[in-house]
């Protein structure tokens, strides 16, 4: 029989850390709870959780700066819980290390599905050496202001939105985005976006990299990011940052 796993919930509200515990519980693990930071880093200070629920609205404390100050010295997992409208917020978290989110109103099934699936990801360094958390697990791709989080085919734009990427368009940009700075012709990219489902309209590849372009470009009709090979096809000459590479160092080509 394995320990029971402890969740650490940092959350300034009574009834909602009332409420994450009963559901934490039923789930089978162990609840601790911290309703600020300064009570947050007193336990962390005494004990390890396997994993941390922090909301970011802390009444007078802000959930990032306790999120930052977890990070100088802790690689213990943390899943912050976010309000509707905080996805800067988000995808600030995420690059300071945070390893997911849920958002607020939640349910209880997506609570233990994505705590669980955070457990399940490979152990990180340890505290003590200073170093950056390390995670076999891309966990988010960042270029020129945008954020994509694999795992859940989301894009983010530089205001913070939804790009609104279908699943073919989502299949195109991370072939550019794990190849960045090479060149790839139409037939590279067609086999390797293979067993999308084009529409009608976006057969080829060239329409597809079109309306990729519009949702991710600054300026669609002055691309930056895909540039067009002439002759050849095209190239995503962006520098590409990834969040939970070997060693937590950024790639780029
Ligand atoms: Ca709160």
């Amino acid at each position: 029989m394995t320990g029971t796993q402890t969740i650490l919930v940092v959350e300034d509200e009574q009834t909602v850390r009332a409420l994450l515990r009963t559901v934490l519980e039923e789930g089978g693990f162990a609840v601790e709870e911290a309703e600020g930071s300064a009570a947050a880093m007193a336990y962390l200070a005494r004990e390890t959780p396997s994993l941390i629920t922090l909301d970011l609205h802390l009444g007078a404390d802000n959930g990032l700066d306790l999120a930052r100050e977890i990070r100088r010295s802790h690689s213990v997992p943390i899943v912050m819980v976010t309000g509707q409208g905080d996805v800067i917020d988000r995808v600030v978290g995420l690059e300071l290390g945070a390893d997911d989110y849920i958002s607020k109103p939640f349910h209880v099934r997506e609570v233990l599905a994505r705590i669980r699936a955070v457990l399940r990801r490979p152990p990180q360094a340890a505290p003590e050496t200073g170093d950056p958390p390390k995670d076999d697990t891309c966990v988010a791709h960042h270029f020129d202001g945008v954020t994509v989080v694999p795992d859940r085919m989301e894009v983010i734009d530089r205001d913070g939105r939804d790009c609104g990427l279908t699943s073919g368009d989502f299949a195109l940009l991370m072939v550019f985005l794990e190849r960045p700075k090479r060149v790839l012709s139409r037939d590279q990219l067609m086999d390797l976006t293979g067993g999308v489902e084009w529409s009608p309209l976006d057969r080829t590849i060239d329409n597809q990299v079109a309306r990729l372009r519009k949702k991710i470009e600054r300026n669609p009709s002055d691309p930056k990011l895909i540039k067009t090979v002439r002759g050849v096809g095209y190239t995503f000459a962006c520098d590409v940052d990834r969040k939970g590479d070997q060693d937590g160092v950024s790639r780029s080509a």
